[in-house]
């Protein structure tokens, strides 16, 4: 078996270790909401929470962590850069915002949110700087194509160590993620669960009965095999529960391929090639 719990980890280009699963915090509300879904999430044993300055419930996050009886370092936080905060000293900035809004000394990642090339080379020096003064243990990207990270690492003195981006059955971006491991860049599937429109496809609703799994468990291990990090989201105890449920049971080589199969390039987010925000 590939990963056998929820402590399982990959190991990024730089030595640090990033837990395979991880608590998506997207349309998570500060307050209660965020507080209960952490909390919820760290009784089930996850360790990695992923948000964004954007998500705007960095301050929520922070007070989860605060409340909880997890020592920090056991704790695998990311954060994003906005996209109207990139440049230098406005990417400086607006970390040190999000440091504070989460009440911590360090982040684990920070990614740039999305690819404004004309940038990206500015963004990412404060990114590298940041990384080695030691306030963030690792760097990345999300949502970058094949072409924005050659471009990225012909000028990268750090390269970036992560690549977030939509995957989920329907969209599996074959190229991208073979240039993602060639590179050592670790893929991490955002709305692995496409929202939800993922578990209505028939296919994945035959091997949830096969197997005796929630069509949710089934997508999420399919990714963990693939050793793909996954942030499925969830403000529901019972389904925080499920989505982490998955390191007891193996899917075949070949339902593994029908699972590759259902691949046809159709997007729920925005194409980063043309995005306007
Ligand atoms: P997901 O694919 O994780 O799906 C979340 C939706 O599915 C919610 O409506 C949730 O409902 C529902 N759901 C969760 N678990 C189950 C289950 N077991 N059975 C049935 N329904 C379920 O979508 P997201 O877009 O939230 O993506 C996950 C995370 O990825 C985000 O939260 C965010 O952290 C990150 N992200 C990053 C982006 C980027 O640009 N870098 C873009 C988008 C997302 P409910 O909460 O009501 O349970």
């Amino acid at each position: 078996m590939i990963a056998s719990n929820l402590n399982s980890k990959v190991t990024l280009s730089n030595g640090v270790k990033m837990p395979l699963l991880g608590l998506g915090l997207y349309q998570t509300n500060n307050g209660k909401e965020i507080e209960n879904a952490i909390a919820n999430a760290l009784d089930a044993g996850y360790r990695l929470l992923d948000t964004a300055s954007f998500y705007n419930n960095e301050e929520g996050v922070g007070k989860a962590i605060k409340t909880s009886i997890i020592p920090r370092e056991q704790l695998f936080v990311t954060s994003k850069l906005w996209n109207s905060d990139q440049g230098f000293q406005s990417t400086m900035k607006a970390f040190e915002t999000s440091l504070k809004l989460m009440q911590q000394e360090y982040l684990d990642l920070y990614l740039i949110h999305w690819p404004i090339p004309e940038k990206t080379v500015e963004t990412w020096r404060a990114l590298e700087t940041l990384y080695t003064t030691g306030k963030i243990r690792a760097i990345g990207v999300s949502n970058f194509t094949k072409n924005q990270l050659e471009e990225l690492l012909s000028i990268a003195e750090v390269p970036p160590m992560v690549n977030q981006v939509e995957f989920h059955p329907r969209l599996q971006q074959n190229e991208l993620q073979a240039f993602c491991n060639e590179h050592k860049i670790q893929y991490q599937a955002w709305s692995p669960l496409a929202k939800g429109d993922a578990l209505e496809i028939g296919e994945i609703k035959c091997l949830a009965e096969k197997y005796g799994k929630s069509e949710s468990q089934i997508v999420l291990r399919w990714m963990i095999q693939k050793k793909i990090s996954t942030i499925p989201k969830s403000v529901h105890k019972w389904r925080i529960f499920e989505n982490a449920d998955v390191f007891t049971f193996e899917l075949s080589d070949m339902d593994v391929e029908v699972l590759d199969g259902l691949d046809s390039n159709q997007r729920i987010g925005p194409d980063p090639n043309s995005i306007d925000f």
